[in-house]
Parts: structure tokens; sequence; C-alpha cells
């Protein structure tokens, strides 16, 4: 077992110095700012549980950066959730709406609680609970919550409720997104993480990076994860013509060589409570799952699940990142030396955030759009996000506009930077740049 730090905030850290090297004129107590969460709320309170015992459960919420407007990030709810994790996560979330150029701040928040163990008149309690602590908190116009790992449209609707009985006689129903339809909710947004995924791999295999591979028909996938993100990207995929030739969940994987339909692996989890077992499959290790021969790896679980253990043994010659921080910064060096490309989360993933927003419009303005019109609209963000990498890595490479970028960028480092660099600079200095055009206060 080779050592490195999977600390989240050591991580984030060193992402975001890898690609503020490379942008020259930020001033240095700016870099200070834009690596600090603007507020990291840290909440205890009591639950009474089904049993009549009580329990003290931790919650947090994180405001990272509201330069372009209110925080916006999911709830995660884990037993493992650390402040460290959401700190990080709620960062990750501010350059992922300067990347799609949505009007959000970064945000995360999350319950320590494992929902396996918790009923639903608990998870219930619990929720409504954390709003009402978060009351002063979140708002339609300060920090807006979505669902994250193991929560859902249930538990934003008990956001919703709740927010809405302590805040009576206004519209409330933008304070959260990925709520139920019937309740506010978009049309689509249970599919736009997933679907944006198939969207930006789509665009990037576009570009022809890979000669034998510039479309999604014909590849053979491999996914970790199957959630909200990972099931619908499962379904995305198949339906471009891909072949899944593995899936796994938090208990196993399964593998099978001409591949699985998405539709029967979810019919068998709902019956059975895991993919586990599927007939006609081969079971597998999660970590099994991530070294199978494949061509796009699709990481839509938890974090660093691609560390330096197992980077050079990754046969995929795309990883698409559907989940946030599934790549350890030693695994993306060993992943680029071998050639291996990465969409960086906040491009891959980005879908989710992207249709939140048009959730949010849409209650603002007390209005339901139809599914094409936001469909339309979310692969125009999505491929101008791909597009924007994707230029500025050919920059980089090519030449062509190398002085210009130098000029522009004064390219610091001999190599070219790897997708998840070229991002982060363009978000970094879109909320720079925001940040001072707005002036430092007062
Ligand atoms: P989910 O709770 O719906 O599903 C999580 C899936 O991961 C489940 O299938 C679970 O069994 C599996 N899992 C958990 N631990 C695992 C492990 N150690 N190994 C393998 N599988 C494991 O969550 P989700 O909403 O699908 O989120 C998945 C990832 O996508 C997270 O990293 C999340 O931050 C990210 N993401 C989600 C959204 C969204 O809209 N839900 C948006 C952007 C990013």
């Amino acid at each position: 077992m080779n050592d490195e730090t999977l600390d989240p905030i050591v991580i984030s850290e060193q992402q975001f110095d890898k690609a503020s090297a490379y942008i020259t004129d930020l001033k240095s107590g700016l870099i200070d700012y834009l690596k600090q969460p603007n507020r990291v709320h840290i909440i205890n309170f009591p639950v009474e549980l089904d049993d009549g015992s009580v329990k003290t459960i931790q919650c947090f919420r994180v405001i990272h950066n509201r330069v372009f407007g209110p925080g916006k990030g999911g709830m995660r709810y884990h037993p493992d959730l650390t402040i460290e994790e959401v700190t990080s996560l709620a960062e990750l979330m501010t350059w992922k709406c300067a990347l799609v150029n949505i009007p959000f701040g970064g945000a995360k928040g999350g319950v320590v609680c494992d929902t396996k163990e918790l009923s639903l008149n608990e998870l219930r309690h619990i929720t409504r609970r954390f709003t009402s602590e978060l009351f002063d908190i979140i708002g339609p116009s300060t920090d807006i919550p979505a669902p994250d790992m193991y929560t859902d449209e249930q538990t934003m609707a008990w956001i919703f409720d709740t927010y809405d009985r302590l805040n009576s006689g206004e519209n409330n129903r933008p304070v959260v997104t990925g709520k139920p339809v019937n309740l506010g909710g978009s049309l689509g947004r249970r599919e736009a993480t997933g679907k944006g995924c198939m969207l930006a791999t789509r665009r990037f295999l576009s570009k022809a990076l890979i000669p034998e591979q510039q479309e999604i028909s014909g590849a053979r996938i491999a996914i970790q994860g199957f959630g909200n993100v990972g099931a619908v990207a499962a379904d995305e995929f198949f339906r471009q013509g891909a072949t899944i030739v593995a899936i796994s969940d938090s208990t196993g994987g399964v593998y099978s060589e001409q591949g699985l339909d998405p539709e029967k692996i979810s019919a068998f989890k709902d019956e059975h409570g895991s993919v586990v077992g599927m007939p006609e499959t081969l079971n597998i290790s999660n970590s099994e799952l991530l070294e199978v021969d494949c061509d796009i790896l699709i990481p839509a679980a938890t974090a660093f699940q691609i560390n330096i253990n197992n980077a050079g043994n990754i046969k995929a010659k795309l990883i698409v990142e559907a989940a946030n921080n599934p790549t350890t910064p030693a695994a993306d060096e060993i992943l680029q030396q071998r050639g291996v490309y990465v969409i960086p989360d906040i491009l891959a993933n980005a879908g989710g955030v992207t249709v939140s927003y048009y959730e949010w419009v849409q209650n603002s303005a007390n209005e339901q759009w139809d599914l094409e019109v936001i469909n339309q609209k979310l692969q125009k963000k999505m491929f101008d996000a791909v597009d924007a990498v994707f230029e500025l890595w050919q920059d980089c490479v090519v030449g062509d506009d190398l002085t210009q970028s130098k000029n522009n960028m004064a390219m610091q480092a001999e190599c070219v930077p790897d997708f998840r660099t070229i991002a982060l600079i363009i978000a970094i200095k879109r909320v720079a740049n925001a940040t001072l055009l707005r002036g430092i206060w007062p």
C-alpha cells in the first residue's frame, strides 16, 4: 500500500494550488480568500428515535463562496461524513457553478447518519429539525440545498415543507431544488446529473482525442455506484449504444462481457436491495470494477476511489467523474502520464446543478417548463462548458495561441495541464474577476 493523504481539505488545496499557479495575475490575498470557506456551520441537536431513545445528531452546512449568487449545494446523509469533506465539496460547488456559468455560489451540507438504519419517520424528524436549525442560513436568495448521496426528492419535500411552515406567506419553493415534480420540482432534474455526464462525454469524444472512440456508441463502460447518478448514467449511455460491462453498489458489483441491461439491473436491485447476484453475471468487488477492461470508467459513488494504489491498473482510456472528488491528485499524475483522460467532476457532473438552477428559475416565476426545453438548455450548457475547457487545453497543446495563452495566463509549468486543472483555471479566474469587479467591501 502506497501512502498519500486522503484529507479532503488538503486535496482541494493541492488541486487549487496546481491551477492557480497558471494564473499569475491572481492577487495573493485573493488566493487565500478563494481557498477558504465563507461560513462553516456545525449543528448538534437531539432526536427521539422510534424506540423512545434519544440520539444526538451532528449536521453541517458550509457556504464556500457567494460572489456569483446564493450558495448552492447538496445535502449528504452519511455515517462517515466530516466537516472537512463538506467543506471541500462546498468549494467544488463554487468552481462547478462558475464553470457552467450559473449565478450561484458554492455550498454543501449534510447529516452524520446511516439512512439504512433509520426509519422513514426518524429520517423525517432529523430532516425537519435540521431544516429548522438552518432556518436563518438557507433561503431562496441566500443558500439553496439539493439532493446528494442518500438524500432524495422526499428529503427535499420535507426541507421545503419545514421552511415553508416557518416562513408562511412567501413563495418558498425556490428554497430547495430536486423536489418532487408535483411540489415544484423540475422535469428532468432527477435525470440531470447522469444525462449531463453522457452529454459531456459525447462532446468530449467528438473532439477526437481518442481516435478509435469518437462517439459513445460501441464504448464498453464500467460504472461504480448505482444510485441516482449511476443508474441514470447507465441508462443514458446504454441508450446511446454503449455496452455497460460492469456496475456496482455499496455491496459489490457485477460484470457481463455481453453487457448489462440497466432496466433489468434496476428491477433486480429494487427487488433484492443490491445489484449483486443478478443472473448471468459474474460477481466482482468494487475495487475490481475500477480495473475492469473497458473504454470508459464512470465513478458515481464516493470520494478518492481512484488513488495512488490503483491508478496504474486502470484500463479505461477515459474517466468520467460522475461522483465528486473520486480521483486523488497522485492518481491524476499517474493517469496523465499513462495518457488516460479525465473529465473532471466540476464538468462531468455539472448537469445536476444546472437543472437545479432551472428549477429555481421556474419556481421564482411560478412556471413549469417542458422537458424538451430543459434538455435543450442542459445540452447547450454542457457542450459550451466542454468546449471552453477543450479550447483552453488545445491552446496549451497545439501552441497556436500558446503565446497568447502564455501572455494571458503566464503558463509556468512545462507540461500541459490536465483537464481538471484547465477547468479549475477557468472557474477560479471567473470567480476572482467577479470578486474584484464587485470590489472588496467596504
Ligand atoms: P445515491 O445515494 O443516490 O447513490 C449512491 C450510490 O453509490 C449507491 O448505489 C450506493 O450503493 C453506492 N455506493 C455507496 N458507497 C459505495 C462504495 N464505497 N463503493 C461503491 N458504491 C458505493 O447518490 P447519488 O446522488 O447518485 O450521488 C453519487 C455521487 O454523485 C456522489 O459523489 C455525489 O456527490 C455525486 N453527485 C450527485 C449529484 C446529484 O444530483 N444527485 C450531482 C452531482 C454529483
